[in-house]
């Protein structure tokens, strides 16, 4: 469940590298890989565009 007015923790794993990392879906700016940069949040105003694989929403 997605609760709404707050945003969540993901743990998502980035599609080119592999990598994992933890994002915030509300981010107010991109978030890139930190290994390869490529771009795994892009934000789009209140809710973030998440451009990873979503491995586990943490609370
Ligand atoms: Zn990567």
């Amino acid at each position: 469940m997605v609760s709404k007015g707050r945003g969540n923790f993901l743990k998502v794993k980035c599609l080119d590298c592999d990598n994992e990392q933890i994002i915030f879906d509300r981010a107010a700016s991109d978030v890139k890989c930190i290994i390869c940069g490529k771009t795994l949040v892009k934000s789009r105003g209140a809710k973030a565009k998440i451009m990873a694989h979503i491995d586990k929403v943490l609370n």
